[in-house]
């Protein structure tokens, strides 16, 4: 493999030829104002050489047919946007509850407490924003404010309250177990948001799970095998349907687990004469005593006001039973794309 060497005045380093071909900066390889590439790799032959190299502050390049300059700028801002990242996942030490920020305090214009909300969201995959609105349909305008809502077959805003003509079982009183919306679609929305507008029922605390955390608590052999087998889920109603067969786990090309799949209520039966089926349900069986284990759970109360935003790839949420005769009780529901919030971020942090 074909290698040259930069050689700045503070350091010399040594890249790939076609990297250093396909990253030119100059008008006719991008679209400036917008970085895009023009250049086509494969329209430069695989065992490239440059023909000269210069070297100091502004490094040209002659490839021959072409002639490249690569300033100190250029290498800066190119192993800036190559070691980006979204802000890395940590833990839930135990007692977690999500982190607590005032609503006008976050979209007051202070930029440090707002890039401290979206970073803590990014981090612990759930926050809680108290002294909310309690208008209906708010949820639309405050997740406006960094990402698009993520509209799904049934509707935008999602009504949660005791309805006995409601499509699926969120619409009773009954406990539900930790679940994240949406198993039945291969690619579910990855972010969400749950507000309270009224909540003057007794029971019914909230309920988290974080479902990395339960990732690494699986066995190698069972989150191998979670991660292998996809399963059908499904939710309809009389206007939609929703299946998807996915796996329970994905990881990223690193081995960490990206997204925790795990929705009782969907599942759909999967085929019993599958050689891996009494296996897979083994697994199944020992991730469903990890998740419904109190031990593993953040419990707290949503009072009318809060909004809860969870990263719905890793944070499953639950609901313990309520008294719907004790107290009004409304939940309005809404999706998003997490990336396009931690982007906004970013976006924040760089002015
Ligand atoms: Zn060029």
């Amino acid at each position: 493999m074909s290698m040259v060497e930069l050689r700045w005045p503070d350091r010399t380093v040594e890249v790939p030829t076609l990297w250093l071909r396909d990253n030119c900066p100059c008008a006719e390889c991008r679209v400036e104002a917008t970085t895009e590439h023009r250049l086509v790799i494969s329209s430069v032959p695989i065992d490239l050489e440059p023909v000269t190299v210069g070297a100091g502050s502004s490094i040209e390049v002659d490839w021959g047919d072409h002639l490249s300059v690569y300033t100190q700028a250029w290498w800066h801002e190119s192993r800036r946007q190559a070691t980006r990242s979204h802000p890395e996942p940590r833990g839930w030490a135990p007692g977690f509850e999500p982190r607590r920020f005032d609503h006008d305090a976050i979209r007051g214009g202070d930029r440090g407490v707002e890039l401290d909300f979206l970073d803590t969201f990014g981090r612990d995959g759930a926050v809680i924003v108290e002294n909310t609105p309690s208008t209906p349909g708010y949820c639309v305008e405050f997740i406006r404010r960094w990402a698009p809502p993520f509209e799904v077959p049934f509707d935008l805003v999602h009504d949660v309250y005791v309805d006995p003509a409601g499509y699926n079982v969120a619409h009773t009183a009954e406990a539900l177990p930790p679940h994240n919306d949406m198993g039945s679609k291969r690619h579910p929305p990855s972010g969400q948001i749950l507000h309270m507008l009224v909540n003057d029922a007794s029971g019914g605390d909230s309920v988290l799970v974080d479902g990395f955390g339960i990732a690494a608590l699986l066995d190698d052999a069972d989150r191998a095998l979670l991660a292998r087998k996809e399963i059908g889920h499904r939710q309809f109603a009389d206007a939609a349907e929703t299946w998807g067969r996915s796996p329970l786990i994905r990881t990223d090309a690193a081995g960490r687990v990206v997204h925790l799949r795990y929705s009782n209520q969907l599942l759909q039966a999967i085929d019993p004469t599958d050689p891996d089926a009494g296996a897979w349900y083994e697994a199944y069986h020992r991730l469903s005593g990890l998740i419904t284990d109190e031990a593993n759970q953040a419990q707290f109360r949503l009072n009318g006001g809060d909004l809860l935003m969870v990263n719905n790839h890793r944070v499953l949420h639950a609901r313990r039973a309520f008294q719907p005769a004790s107290g009004a009780r409304h939940l309005q529901d809404i999706y998003f794309d997490t990336d396009d919030v931690l982007n906004e971020a970013w976006r924040l942090a760089q002015d």
